[in-house]
């Protein structure tokens, strides 16, 4: 039986047939001629948002002194790492407004902050690009791999910046990136070369070049990288990167090299050692100890630890940040027209709890949340209620409630 006749194909848009045009693309439902696409593309062009260019004076310089008051407003207590942070990102922001080059060039200020989870270093960083009003992203670490593993290229990092600046190429390359967890890229093992570490090793390597400044090709709406996808171009040279980690364990890192240095020069009564909080003595090299390769820690030049949270800094982040927790759940119940407040001995109680249960400054919210909750739900269909005093007795009920439903 003869071959039927194949089905003549029509461009979508123009209505001409394949031999009337140079080339026509199918689709699955519909065909489009290579005129067409041209048209198409140059309106996709037209429609494109504008790049803005930062401008000259865009930028205003704080001073390490106003950086360190703003984040005293949100931030409490951390003295040594404000510090340490403001006069970086002061560095950073007068090494980006140099107009001219000349042979003294200013090195990046990159930051590593090490501190125990919960302790504010996300906090710190993030407030810090409030301040500046610059875009800002968190990259977890635990997520990237080398490029072509499973997992997410370390390029992601900028994808997540590019949105924060509402796809502002030039506003995003003077962001500033928080990395997380960056301890948990460490090297497992003592010896690199056996097998290769994907996710630690290999990780730290490729994000070598970024962290230095460099151009990267982003995929704008992020995922793993293949040919046929437009690039965006970010320069990460002016970029600032703040990377954050616990680094469990490096207490015993510390400890050994100040017990041993101290016993060498025989000097221990010199320097007192405050073995309670040794994160406060911590060099490159116990983190170079740790895991991280030489490169990485020398592409962040700056160091710096954060406190432990004792109870007196817990009772305080409860009240006294400009977005407190509890001002921020006595502004969500005004605007029920309920005047919401806290007896004294509560805000100790909530304290106590968050201790007890080993959550940091992270468990006070849920601390809250649960004595406030079932207020939350009843008061705002009850007209007539128009006042909450929260008495320890009335915290007691709602925590004691909330156990009995989770254990
Ligand atoms: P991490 O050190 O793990 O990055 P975060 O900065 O995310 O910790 O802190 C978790 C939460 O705890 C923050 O959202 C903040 O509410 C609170 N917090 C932690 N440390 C402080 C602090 N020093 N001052 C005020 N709030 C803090």
């Amino acid at each position: 039986m003869a071959k039927k006749k194949q089905e003549e194909q029509f461009c979508a848009f123009c209505g001409r047939s394949a031999n009337e045009v140079n080339l026509l693309m199918s689709g699955l439902v519909a065909n489009i001629c290579d005129d067409c696409a041209k048209q198409a593309y140059l309106v996709v062009e037209k429609n494109q948002k504008p790049v803005e260019k930062i401008k000259e004076g865009d930028f205003r310089l704080f001073k390490p002194r106003e950086i360190k008051n703003f984040l005293d407003q949100y931030v409490i207590g951390q003295d040594d790492a404000k510090k340490i942070l403001s006069v970086a990102v002061y560095n950073h922001y007068k090494r980006i407004s140099q107009k001219t080059q000349n042979d003294v060039e200013i090195e990046k200020s990159n930051v590593i902050l090490v501190g125990e989870t919960g302790t504010g270093k996300t906090l710190l960083a993030k407030t810090i690009a409030r301040m500046l009003n610059v875009p800002f992203a968190i990259a977890d670490a635990t997520v990237l791999t080398e490029a072509g593993y499973v997992g997410e290229d370390v390029e992601n990092i900028l994808v997540k910046l590019l949105q924060a600046a509402d796809y502002n190429v030039a506003a995003a390359e003077h962001g500033i990136v928080f990395i997380d967890e960056i301890d948990k890229i460490a090297r497992k093992t003592d010896n690199p070369s056996i097998t290769r570490d994907v996710s630690g090793e290999g990780v730290q390597q490729a994000m070598l070049k970024l962290l230095e400044g460099t151009i990267v090709n982003v995929p704008p709406k992020g995922g793993r990288k293949h040919p046929d996808q437009d690039f965006v171009q970010i320069n990460t040279k002016d970029i600032l990167f703040i990377a954050g980690g616990a680094f469990d364990g490096i207490n015993n890192i510390i400890a050994a090299r100040v017990g041993t240095q101290a016993i060498g020069y025989g000097s221990y009564g010199k320097y007192e050692i405050d073995r309670d909080n040794l994160l406060q003595y911590i060099t490159p090299a116990d983190i170079k100890k740790f895991g991280l390769i030489p490169e990485i820690v020398g592409r962040f030049p700056i160091l710096t630890y954060l406190n432990p949270l004792d109870r007196g800094t817990l009772r305080r982040i409860l009240t006294e940040p400009k977005n407190s927790l509890v001002k921020q759940f006595v502004k969500l119940f005004d605007m029920d027209g309920i005047k919401l407040s806290f007896e004294d001995e509560v805000l100790d109680f909530i304290v106590d709890k968050s201790i007890e249960f080993r959550l940091g400054a992270r468990g006070l919210r849920s601390i809250v949340e649960a004595v406030l909750n079932d207020a939350m739900f009843d008061m705002p269909s009850e007209e007539d209620k128009k006042e909450l005093v929260i008495t320890k007795a009335y915290a007691e009920e709602k925590i004691d409630k909330e156990l009995r439903n989770n254990f």
